[in-house]
């Protein structure tokens, strides 16, 4: 009896295990094919200064555009991108529509558009990220002053001196790093002021509750002042109220992007809200 309710217990277990290899394949074959046909899409989100309001570039976030599911989350596939290698050519492809959009942009007279580009940690413990990235930028002719490139703190964990190597090549090009959700990695204070860096964002998590949560507060400014102090510029993500935008704005948060202001949107309608603020400052009673 005892015996019997093991194996049924472990066919169970098996038949499970099955199951959920057999959705990852499927899924894995999905995403290939999503490749294939074209059905991943850069949508953008502005990122906005602050101080002044105005818009200074947007964070590229990925979509897959599925004929009948609609769209697909990447906190669904990029995991699955990564553990199957296919973050390799996606990557790519995201730092190819998006630069070369940044310069369709440039060329149309929105000018100065700042992009930032996610990049998963394979992508930049591979070794060839800057040799990929020089080839995409002088295809595409993007400035690369106007590129950044944002990671989470886990992609920085392997050797010290490959990271700031690959970090030093990077910024001679003239690239911008920002590190992506930070506070919710293991990186040392002694290790972040080594870092080549030019943005922190602040992860969401620690704004979602202010500004009413105090302890949020303190780890908020806290931030803040340790990005300053390394001079590093500091933008809040996920701020979706008026009040979280003005606490940080009294704490001399540099930058901010969130739902507050817009969701990420289609190139198209990107393209929209610069061109409604380009006519705002022409004819500022508009
Ligand atoms: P992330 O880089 O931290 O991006 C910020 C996420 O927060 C985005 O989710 C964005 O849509 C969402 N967000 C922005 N403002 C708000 C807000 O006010 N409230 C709330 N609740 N959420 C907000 P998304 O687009 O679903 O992307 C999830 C994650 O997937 C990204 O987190 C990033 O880690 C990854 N990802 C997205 N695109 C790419 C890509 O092209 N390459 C790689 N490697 N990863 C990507
Ligand atoms: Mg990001
Ligand atoms: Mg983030
Ligand atoms: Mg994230």
């Amino acid at each position: 009896r005892a015996k019997a309710d093991g194996r049924n217990t472990y066919s169970f277990y098996s038949d499970s295990l099955t199951l959920q290899a057999r959705q990852r394949l499927l899924l894995e074959q999905r995403l290939r094919n999503a490749i294939k046909q074209n059905h991943l899409t850069c949508y953008y989100q502005p990122q906005l200064d602050i101080t002044s309001g105005r818009i200074i570039g947007a964070e590229v976030l990925l979509r897959w555009i599925d004929p009948v599911d609609g769209i697909i989350s990447p906190d669904t596939f990029i995991p699955l991108a990564e553990s199957s290698g296919l973050i390799h050519p996606i990557g790519l492809f995201v730092l190819q529509q998006a630069c070369r959009q940044g310069q369709a942009w440039q060329i149309a007279g929105l000018s100065n558009i700042n992009l930032a580009i996610n990049v998963s940690a394979q992508q930049f413990n591979k070794g060839d990220l800057q040799h990929q990235t020089t080839r995409i930028l002088q295809e595409t002719g993007f400035n690369p002053a106007c590129l950044e490139l944002e990671v989470t703190e886990n992609a920085l964990m392997g050797d010290e001196e490959d990271v700031i190597k690959t970090m030093m090549e990077l910024r001679a090009m003239g690239i911008k790093l920002a590190i992506d959700d930070f506070g919710t990695g293991y990186s040392s204070l002694a290790y972040l002021k080594r870092l080549p860096l030019d943005v922190l964002k602040i992860d969401r998590r620690f704004i979602e509750n202010l500004p009413e949560a105090e302890d949020d507060q303190s780890i908020a400014k806290a931030i803040i002042d340790l990005a300053h102090n390394l001079r590093f510029k500091v933008l809040a993500e996920g701020v979706e109220t008026a009040e979280q935008l003005a606490f940080l704005r009294q704490q001399s948060c540099d930058y901010y992007q969130g739902y507050f202001f817009s969701k990420p949107v289609p190139a198209s309608e990107f393209a929209e809200l610069l061109r409604k603020q380009r006519r705002l400052q022409q004819n500022p009673t508009d």
